[in-house]
């Protein structure tokens, strides 16, 4: 009697955990329709007042034997999961997100053969700035001895005192073409404003968006309407799931070839300028299948730890690094500090060739 009174009551408690099952399914799936018709709206999902009046309601209906304590608590655990599933369905959405271990973009540059993406570790080099023809003749030309592709010809500099050195503009960028075709280069180049874009298409060969500019969105947009590579860097207050959405406004405008640059984000260290948080990069590559480089000049803001910050680059599997050679770094006239003698560039190159990396890490 008291054995078959149990099976009963344990079969009834089966019958209702399905039904609650089927319950909470169903329940997800308005809720997951509630979760379009915000996105649409550009509504974000929390809605901390509704969550409210959904709770005070329950509380109101409530007979017991639950405490009202224990049903909202039990209701809250069900409002979160579904705020999971709508933050995943949304991650699976974005564009830039890994879908599946391995999934990459390779960009491929107009000569057909020089790729970022791909098993090759790039380099990308070259001054802060373009000073003059010979400044950019002699690195363009020391950094083609060692294989070095892309040139930086920045003509455009976001410097944080208005007082200091912008660049040379559009004649800067007429030297940065002219030294990249003799050497077999290509350019990048900061982009400062959508304005500039149609006169800059014809001299740079990748457009670079900068710390400054990560998230501003209408360049951004313009840059995803064209097709040539786009460099995009993380600004140095941006988490890296910002850093994500930035580089989704080109993409889902149209243009799939963006590279991600790390250059770290504010700390309180002084020691280096910037705080490149290596566990962070590592994840990056990870959570996205765009190629990611990192920048060794503006995250140490010094050149004296260049050669294990360029180790530590390779060894965890990123696509390529960024680093500024000038042939006078003391009298650059930006970022001077941090410049790389030529000689310690080929000290550089060396310290890479001997580091082998077996395996890209992601
Ligand atoms: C640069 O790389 O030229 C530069 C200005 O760096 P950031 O935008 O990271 O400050
Ligand atoms: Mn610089």
């Amino acid at each position: 009697m008291t054995e078959d009174r149990l099976q009963e009551l344990r079969g009834q408690v089966d019958e209702i955990n399905l039904k609650l099952l089927d319950l909470l399914n169903q329940r997800a799936k308005v809720v997951s329709e509630i979760g379009k018709v915000h996105a649409h709206l550009g509504n974000t999902f929390y809605d901390p007042v509704r969550e409210g009046q959904m709770l005070q309601a329950l509380e109101m209906a409530n007979q017991g034997p639950f405490s009202n304590e224990t049903i909202k608590a039990l209701f809250r655990e069900i409002f979160r999961a579904s705020m999971a599933l709508e933050e995943s369905q949304t991650k699976a959405k974005i564009k830039v997100q890994r879908k599946a271990p391995g999934e990459r973009t390779i960009i491929t540059m107009p000569d057909g053969v020089t790729q970022i993406g791909n098993s090759a570790f790039q380099i990308i080099a070259g001054p802060c700035a373009i000073e003059s023809m010979e400044q950019m003749d002699e690195t363009a030309a020391a950094l083609a001895e060692r294989g070095v592709k892309f040139l930086r010809g920045m003509a455009y500099k976001p410097r944080t005192s208005p007082y200091e050195f912008q660049g040379l503009g559009e004649p800067g960028l007429k030297i940065a073409r002219q030294v990249a075709d003799k050497h077999g280069q290509f350019i990048v180049s900061e982009i400062m404003d959508k304005s500039q874009l149609q006169m800059m298409f014809d001299y740079v060969d990748v457009f670079w968006v900068g710390a400054r500019n990560m998230q501003n969105a209408y360049l951004l947009k313009a840059l995803g309407q064209q097709q040539k590579p786009v460099i995009l860097k993380h600004s140095f207050g941006a988490t890296m799931e910002e850093f994500l959405y930035a580089a989704e406004y080109i993409v889902s405008s149209g243009n799939p070839n963006v590279i991600l640059i790390e250059r770290g984000i504010r700390s309180f260290e002084k020691w280096t300028r910037a705080g490149l948080d290596i566990g962070a990069v590592a994840a990056l590559k990870l959570e996205t299948h765009l190629p990611v480089v990192i920048d060794i000049s503006h995250s140490a803001g010094r050149r004296d730890i260049a050669v294990p910050m360029a180790r530590a680059a390779k060894a965890v599997g990123v696509d390529g690094l960024m680093v500024e050679v000038h042939p006078n770094p003391p009298v650059a006239m930006s970022d001077s500090k941090q410049q790389l003698y030529i000689q310690q560039f080929h000290e550089m190159m060396d310290a890479l060739g001997e580091l082998t990396v077996v395996g890209s890490g992601d």
